[in-house]
């Protein structure tokens, strides 16, 4: 067809469109002014509401890369596709975003608003920009319009398999690329409707190589499809939108799912034609989960972990799950962090070369020894402000406990905490419950482990024994002392080191008549400091609780 021709066909098609690209390129979204090295990435999920914790995976890596490199990263709604959209949808996935302290410095924002100078940023509000790309490659004779019905595209899919050819639209079988201007306008005017093509310059046997920034190097057959641009309702295809906003948003590297790989050669291409230089790609792997010995991908469908609600549900820190992240995003991670015990977990200076190819396991059980370490850094006060935070929402007896007296939550969580090892005992905050159970008595669940290595008749003697000398407010050394002097009053070796060097004569040692005791205030067997315990208690309860135990065995229980 003449220069002319594709012309008309141009007007014919958009005539609306009275901007130019290289206005667009040039005067509206001028480039942006950034130091050497910044990178520009986005986040670009559909509005389906379900954030996938893979997804949260994918957009730290965006806000990591930018934010450590001094760039931008931005938030770009991908609502081409009208069938999956949900009401709500955005503000869902930027809320669980917003929760893990993903913030971005563009796109649309909570309130709804938009932020940034490279907008609109949602696609479904681009449609004039996109148009009027496609109208510059119709001029050029590298888009065409095509009014295949269904069915006609059904015959070729049939044809295309019977001859076991590449299904799609392409080559002898891309009818609608010989339209002359003249057929198209009678087409327009009997008001067929019709979607716009790449004329593909592909040609079948071709290479193009991509250059992936976790995964090197990828040689795959070029694109010989004419795809599609733009849609009946001249909505773009994500292919299309991808390489237009990504050119005009200025992103230096898409970070997006493996899924894409395979489309990454019509991208090329469409770059290519538009003249255009494409960004880095880095294709992140799925996350995985290990099941019956065999891997899989975690699924929306199976596993309740793969949705971002689990881990507010379960009341895991944000941090903690960031930090977990990025124990999968690198694995030099977690040497970094035994070098920088207490720096920011965002001080880490992520690569994405380090990043795993075949896909980051998902375990919940490294996942709570990840999210405890980082709770046992906390201060006491944070820990209950959290805790708080949660239980109001998910746990309202646990935050009626805690809140009536706050001096006295604050006092259980700073037991044990501090020192040089903290324990570990809370990984997440519904399991402040079970931790905190024995200091209030409406929580305590009724849990009472038994010393089963002393017998019941000693047990209620050491109780009695230390009953008659109990004072919460003795000095640490002093209550320590008298646990030993009732070990010594009742056949126990005061001293362990002693009792292991020569156990005859003792019916155990002075740690058994610790347990004895912890178990009577407690419940447990395993709790942190009881003295620190047992003065948060109070005298009252502590004889309380003591002399129910021995009621307990001396009733036989
Ligand atoms: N909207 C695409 C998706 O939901 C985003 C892919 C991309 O980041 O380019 O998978």
């Amino acid at each position: 067809m003449k220069m002319d021709d594709n012309r008309r066909m141009a007007e014919l098609l958009f005539p609306h469109i009275d901007k130019t690209v290289r206005q667009y390129l040039t005067e509206i979204y001028p480039p942006r002014q950034l130091p050497e090295g910044a990178m520009v990435t986005r986040f670009a999920p559909s509005p389906t509401g379900f954030l996938h914790i893979g997804g949260v995976f994918t957009a730290l890596v965006c806000e990591r890369l930018a934010h450590q490199s001094g760039g931008v990263c931005f938030l770009r709604i991908e609502d081409t596709d009208k069938k999956r959209e949900q009401q709500d949808g955005v503000s869902g996935i930027i809320r669980g975003l917003n929760a893990f302290g993903i913030r971005f410095d563009e796109g649309v924002m909570l309130d709804g608003e938009e932020k940034g100078a490279y907008g609109p940023y949602v696609q479904s509000r681009r449609a004039a920009i996109y148009q009027c790309f496609c109208k510059e490659l119709v001029e050029k004779g590298l888009a065409y319009p095509c009014f295949c019905t269904e069915e006609e595209l059904a015959g070729i899919r049939a044809q295309q398999e019977a001859n076991k050819v590449l299904p799609g639209y392409h080559g002898e079988y891309a009818r609608c690329r010989s339209l002359t201007v003249q057929q198209v306008e009678e087409k327009l005017a009997a008001g067929q409707p019709y979607v716009v093509r790449l004329r593909s310059p592909g040609k079948p046997g071709g290479r193009v190589k991509l250059r992936d920034a976790i995964r090197g190097e990828i040689e795959m057959d070029e694109n010989i499809v004419d795809i599609v641009l733009l849609k009946r309702d001249g909505i773009p295809t994500y292919h299309f939108a991808h390489v237009v906003d990504d050119t005009l948003m200025g992103t230096t590297h898409v970070v997006r799912g493996d899924e894409w790989v395979s489309s990454a050669p019509i991208h090329l291409q469409l770059f290519y034609v538009l003249g255009l230089k494409p960004p880095r790609f880095a294709h992140v792997s799925p996350i995985m989960k290990e099941e019956g010995g065999s891997r899989r991908k975690l699924s929306k469908r199976k596993d309740p972990e793969a949705s971002v609600e689990y881990f507010v549900r379960e009341g895991y820190p944000a941090d903690a799950v960031v930090e977990y992240l990025l124990t999968l995003l690198n694995s030099n991670f977690e040497d970094w962090r035994r070098q920088n015990k207490t720096a920011d977990c965002r001080e880490f200076p992520f690569s994405l070369k380090k990043m795993s190819q075949s896909g980051a396991l998902f375990d919940l059980l490294k996942l709570d020894s990840v999210s405890a370490a980082v709770i046992s850094r906390m201060t006491a006060e944070q820990v209950l402000e959290q805790a708080l935070a949660w239980s109001g929402q998910y746990d309202k007896e646990l935050y009626d406990a805690l809140a009536a007296d706050k001096e006295y939550a604050r006092g259980i969580f700073a037991i044990d905490r501090g020192g040089a090892k903290p324990r570990k005992d809370i990984a997440k905050w519904s399991d402040v419950r079970q931790y905190a159970a024995y200091f209030y008595d409406g929580l305590d669940a009724g849990q009472k482990e038994t010393v089963e290595n002393v017998a019941p008749a000693d047990r209620a003697q050491i109780l009695r024994a230390y009953l008659a000398v109990m004072d919460v407010h003795d000095s640490k050394d002093t209550w320590f002392e008298k646990i030993r002097t009732v070990a010594g009053q009742t056949g126990f070796c005061p001293d362990v080191k002693q009792y292991k060097a020569d156990p005859t004569g003792y019916k155990g040692h002075v740690g058994d008549v610790s347990t004895v005791l912890r178990t009577a205030v407690t419940g447990r067997k395993n709790t942190p400091d009881l003295y620190a315990i047992m003065a948060l208690l109070g005298q009252d309860k502590c004889a309380a609780r003591i002399k129910q135990a021995l009621e307990a065995i001396e009733n036989g229980k």
